[in-house]
């Protein structure tokens, strides 16, 4: 989101040039630069013991393809927080390593998701009420059940790379 009003005490943003950030709407009311607005998510590949994904039906996002694990971050959570809640809330999972992969932007949704490797022991699903079906999927059926090019299929293709890869 780009600023028209100051969302601290309402007035009119005017457009200043900021250093080297270039041209970006300010308040001259508050003295300070309104920069641009995202929400911050996380996005976890959670994998067990025997090289499966959990993969989540959540028909209120796609009636079509899986999902991974996903969630808005709160105020004062770390990332790493974030991921080890939302995957307790929607799997019922307890994480055990984290690993972080990298960020994806989400401009469509003016998101920026932070992507992690999360290791559990394999164990059944406690789902919530938001997901509708979850499973264990191997590797090498994953990435067809996710839609080609989401952020879910390039998390989960980072990680696969990365199991396989000898340095790791
Ligand atoms: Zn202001």
């Amino acid at each position: 989101m780009r600023f028209k009003y100051c969302p601290h005490c309402g007035q009119k943003a005017e457009m200043k040039q900021i250093g080297d950030e270039g041209v970006i709407p300010y308040c001259t009311e508050c003295g300070i630069p309104l920069w641009d607005m995202f929400t911050t998510s996380i996005i976890a590949a959670v994998v067990n013991e025997y090289d499966e994904v959990a993969l989540l039906r959540q028909d209120y996002v796609s009636t079509t393809s899986h999902v991974c694990v996903a969630g808005v971050m709160k105020i004062g959570e770390s990332a790493e927080e974030t991921v080890m809640r939302e995957i307790g809330e929607e799997l019922g999972l307890h994480v055990k390593s984290l690993k972080y992969i990298k960020s994806y932007p989400y401009g469509k949704k003016e998101m920026l998701m932070l992507g992690f490797r999360a290791a559990v022991d394999k164990q059944d699903f406690t789902l919530s009420g938001e997901v509708d079906a979850a499973e264990w999927v191997k590797y090498e059926d994953a990435l067809s059940m996710l839609r080609e090019g989401s952020i879910a299929w390039q998390l989960v293709s980072t990680v696969i790379a990365i199991t396989h890869s000898p340095a790791d």
